[in-house]
């Protein structure tokens, strides 16, 4: 489906060049719920023999779901069978290995403007063909066929989607309202965020100490007694491929990360998170944090190169036009260039409506090539 251009290339570019992978530490994060992603639980995940089912490729839907769902039968039976033609529709594209195991809680979040979150259930650090540790979501640890794997979370992804909006399913066969949204595109968008469309960038640090925000980092890593040991920021593996942009020069995330791993020497132990915050921004590294808000939030200065020898040669532009910048909206979709294109599954926000065959429907009309 052209909706999916872009995301399947990535994703597969992602997933065939990273060949080169050692296990890292025996360390994972575990982040319970994608709508407070700066909870991180730091688990223990062991060395464990790969004891992953072969799947057939002729498999139809690589995803299972378990749904905690408190709403109406009907109303649980339909965000099932929406589950169910996503599920099938990303099998379809991407070239999945193993069953993906999605944990998708459908309740109020409480907010008027969110339709859904999603996130990697656990992250894994593994070392990369490049020397560099980054984080990896477990969905795309799978499908390495690692002989010997850190221990698995019982679930790759966590999904919430919120009871209060007023949803649209392709089953009911009606038209769609003026404003309601359709829960399939919603479940789409949130699938591959899950399988890792998500960076490692944010204004963590600052939140953390209820300080207005005026530079980004990835997670930073904590290890030792107590976790009290700065172990360096750690980069997602869709991390290694984002470019930053600043008064015309391209600066990589990768050599961001490198540089503000300066701002303290790695082994410091911080009795608190404060004392840690203080001291990587009296750093002259801190700069570049500054200056990776800055491309966050100037448009046309973020972007997603895929990696060598795959397919799509274009680049792709992430969404840096939102000025302040807003932690659940910046970086991690693509630039609202894609709005009017069929790429438009990963913006920011959808539409109410209009279906997703309306939206594709409208954009071929636009592009018709
Ligand atoms: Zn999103």
């Amino acid at each position: 489906m052209k909706s999916q251009s872009i995301y399947s290339s990535l994703l597969l570019c992602i997933l065939t060049f990273t060949h080169f992978l050692t296990i890292t530490a025996e360390r994972c994060v575990d982040i319970p719920d994608p709508l407070n992603p700066s909870k991180q639980v730091i688990v223990d995940c062991p060395p464990t023999v790969n004891s992953d089912a072969y799947v057939k490729r002729q498999t139809t839907n690589f995803f299972e779901v378990t749904h905690n769902c408190t709403a109406t039968a009907a109303l649980c039976n339909n965000i099932k069978e929406a589950f169910n033609d996503a599920g099938k529709e990303i099998s379809k594209v991407l070239k999945l290995k193993t069953i993906i195991k999605v944990n998708s809680t459908f309740t109020d979040l409480n907010n008027a403007y969110l339709l859904g979150a999603a996130g990697p259930a656990r992250r894994i650090p593994l070392t990369s063909d490049d020397n560099i540790i980054r984080r990896y979501p477990q969905a795309l640890v799978k499908q390495f066929s690692l002989s010997t794997h850190p221990e698995y979370n019982d679930y790759d992804i966590t999904a919430r989607f919120n009871a209060a909006q007023n949803w649209w399913f392709r089953t009911d066969n009606g038209t769609i309202g003026s404003d309601q949204y359709d829960f399939y595109a919603v479940i789409l968008h949130e699938l591959i965020h899950g399988l890792g469309f998500i960076s490692s960038w944010s204004n963590l640090l600052e939140t953390l100490v209820d300080q207005d925000t005026t530079g980004l980092t990835p997670f930073p890593d904590f290890g030792g007694d107590n976790d009290s040991q700065f172990e360096g920021f750690l980069e997602n593996i869709f991390d290694k491929y984002v470019k930053f942009t600043r008064n015309g020069v391209v600066s990589t995330s990768t050599d961001y990360t490198s540089q503000l791993n300066e701002s303290v020497p790695i082994g410091t132990s911080f009795d608190t998170v404060e004392e840690f915050v203080t001291q990587v921004k009296s750093s002259s590294k801190w700069e570049i944090a500054e200056s990776a808000l800055t491309s966050a939030t100037t448009k046309d200065s973020l972007t997603f190169t895929p990696a060598e020898g795959t397919s799509h040669k274009e680049v792709i532009y992430l969404e840096s036009s939102i000025n302040p910048y807003d932690p659940y909206s910046s970086i991690s979709h693509v630039s609202l260039r894609y709005e009017s294109t069929p790429d438009f599954l990963m913006n920011y926000f959808l539409h109410d409506g209009e279906t997703l065959e309306d939206l594709i429907q409208k954009d071929t009309l636009f592009y018709p090539y």
